[in-house]
């Protein structure tokens, strides 16, 4: 193996070497050169979901989550919010739990891990219950790979005259999301995945005027949004440290999708790499979790091969012997993997990954 793994996880992924050259340098957060590609940033995000003539960016150090925690914590109001979490995965589950944490008022809809989230369902709920504030959804459940109807969901939710915050975190940037068409609140997405930086930022696309009515919702001080936005609005700056080799880096990873195509681009590369890695899987033997008209292209879940030879540490060792880091399922009644489509997968793409996951349950006579 001449070059450190692949990641076919679903973030960090593997980011390119001029995304990776843009961490060589140190940068002040006072300085203006700095405060310049944050703004850049911000800017350009807001671009992708066709949402600057009404949202607003606000950037948030940390993982993903933490950005998820401070949209919920910024964006529902303490006393009067009510948050309906449709729950078909485990992103969806840690929402619930964020709300429970934050003492707002939750109601669950439950579904099983194979099956979409219904907009009539909502459409129903919502009906059923005037004092539901906001509808907090996942767009695509990376847990499984399902994807969720997003539009059809937005409508119901603008229909009923309530708040949509949307986790699209691994479908920002590859599936769209237009702001123009599709009616959001909040769509919360961050640096390490379908845009391919490095990880360590997430930012949240937050309707202003929401905004502006959500001083003194946070229970937190680091995690508040709206004192985040205000601050960098006044100062251009971030209001503590940010992360900023992760930041130019993210930056020149948006340099790059942008000359890549953008959306439509990154999309048909993401669904490219699914149906390869699907049809490949498929020769030998292994089956995806999900039918296709609920696949998201941007991880797949397949069961586990049928052996008795097959333990996933095993297979996952010599897979990354091969070049290749695979990512564990996360379901608790079926023995799974999963692959990510996501990242520079390199020359051979991700037709590698399938001949060296071939290529191992050959040697571990594990084929299904
Ligand atoms: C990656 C991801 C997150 C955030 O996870 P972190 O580990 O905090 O980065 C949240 N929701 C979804 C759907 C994700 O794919």
């Amino acid at each position: 193996m001449s070059h450190d793994p692949y990641l076919l996880t679903p973030g960090p992924l593997t980011t390119s070497l001029r995304t990776r050259q843009a961490m060589l340098r140190d940068w002040g957060s006072w300085d203006a050169d700095f405060n310049r590609i944050t703004g850049r940033v911000r800017e350009r995000l807001l671009q992708i979901a066709s949402a600057t003539a009404t949202h607003e960016c606000i950037p948030l150090q940390g993982s993903g989550t933490f950005a998820v925690e401070a949209a919920l914590g910024t964006l529902v109001p303490r006393t009067s919010g009510h948050v309906l979490v449709p729950l078909n995965g485990a992103y969806c589950q840690r929402i619930a739990r964020i709300i429970k944490v934050l003492g707002r008022k939750l109601t669950t809809l439950d579904y099983a891990e194979n099956a979409p989230v219904r907009a009539a369902d909502i459409d129903a709920a919502l009906g059923a219950d005037p004092t539901i504030t906001h509808v907090a959804l996942v767009h695509c459940e990376t847990s499984t790979g399902i994807l969720n109807p997003l539009p059809e969901i937005a409508a119901v939710v603008a229909r009923h005259g309530r708040g949509l915050i949307v986790d699209a975190m691994s479908s920002f940037g590859a599936l769209e999301i237009d702001a123009r068409r599709v009616p959001f609140d909040a769509v919360i997405a961050a640096s390490g995945k379908c845009l391919e930086g490095p990880p360590g930022m997430g930012f949240v696309l937050a309707r202003r005027a929401v905004l502006e009515r959500s001083e003194g919702n946070s229970p937190s001080v680091a995690m508040d949004l709206h004192d985040q936005w205000v601050y960098m609005q006044k100062t251009t700056q971030w209001r503590f440290t940010p992360p900023t080799h992760v930041v130019a880096a993210f930056d020149c990873a948006i340099e790059q999708y942008l000359e890549e195509g953008g959306l439509v681009a990154r999309g048909a590369r993401y669904a490219s790499n699914c149906r390869t890695l699907i049809a490949g899987m498929a020769k030998l033997g292994l089956k995806s979790f999900l039918p296709e008209a609920i696949q998201a292209p941007i991880i797949v879940t397949f069961h586990a091969p049928d052996s008795p030879h097959y333990v996933f540490k095993s297979f996952y060792e010599a897979v990354k012997q091969r070049g290749y880091i695979l990512y564990p399922g996360k379901l608790t009644t079926v023995e799974t993997f999963r692959v990510g489509c996501m990242g520079q997968l390199g020359e051979r793409g991700i037709g590698g990954a399938v001949e060296a996951v071939g290529a191992v349950l050959a040697q571990l006579k594990a084929a299904a």
